[in-house]
């Protein structure tokens, strides 16, 4: 069952300065002049603009996400955020388990879930994310690999209102490639058959130009978009585009 809104969430990465707070200027200000309310947007910037991110987006519709959290309140972590002091700086979401932080930090699963329920003790929606490498795709392991991840991520509590799983096949991240709306399609069929009415997202190389295609796709309920979403004028083009998939 889809989403009767789709959400088109951006994931800045590390990326951003002070600077980069224009382009939510730019964002909000699109919004004023023409109010999109078929679809829900969201960017994550990074934690060092969450604060200033919530002043500058102040009265508008669009959410703030984070893009990590520890999985404990609070402690002697150096370095390491809490879900509640996301939550705390502005953030009502949080991703927890992109592909970058399982390969760069050996994220596992069962540390993907501890995430994922800190999030929900927080109060924060946890947008979780799976996605199979490139071997995995070529080995035809992708619905096993996605089954096992979600397995092992998403924590027993998560529920529609709590929870977004996004699929974001690792090869397809930043590359400019994607898999075809077929592929999209099934995988999505698959997971949904195990996601219940949590809302799935299709992410990985997502542009204005492909957007409502794939927006357009049963059991797809929205994107994550990385390196498109740094820009006001593309990510806002996605979004609309997520208005007119709404609407096909
Ligand atoms: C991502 O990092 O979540 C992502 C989908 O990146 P990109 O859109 O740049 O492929």
């Amino acid at each position: 069952m889809a989403r009767k809104r789709p959400l088109v969430a951006g994931n800045w990465k590390m990326n951003g300065l002070g600077a980069s707070l224009a382009e939510l200027k730019a964002l909000k200000q699109r919004l004023e002049k023409t109010p999109v309310p078929e679809a829900e947007i969201m960017v994550c910037p990074p934690a060092t603009l969450l604060a200033q991110a919530r002043w500058a987006l102040t009265g508008t519709d669009i959410l703030l996400g984070a893009q990590d959290c520890h999985p404990l309140p609070s402690g002697a972590h150096t370095g390491d955020l809490s879900a509640e002091m996301l939550a705390d700086a502005g953030a009502s979401a949080v991703i927890v388990g992109h592909s970058e932080r399982r390969s760069d930090h050996g994220e596992t699963d069962a540390l993907v879930n501890a995430k994922g329920k800190a999030a929900f003790r927080a109060g924060l929606t946890a947008i979780i994310c799976v996605g199979e490498t490139e071997k995995q795709r070529g080995d035809g392991e992708t619905l096993d690999i996605i089954r096992h991840q979600l397995a092992g991520s998403v924590p027993k509590e998560a529920r529609g209102s709590n929870t977004v799983i996004a699929y974001e096949p690792v090869w397809a991240i930043g590359t400019g490639r994607t898999p075809s709306l077929d592929d999209i399609l099934r995988t999505h069929a698959h997971l949904r058959r195990r996601a219940g009415d949590i809302a799935l997202l299709y992410g990985g190389s997502v542009k204005s130009k492909n957007a409502r295609e794939i927006m357009a796709l049963a059991e797809v309920d929205g994107v994550l978009v990385g390196g498109a979403s740094l820009d006001a004028a593309e990510f806002w083009a996605i979004y609309t585009a997520g208005q007119a998939a709404a609407g096909a």
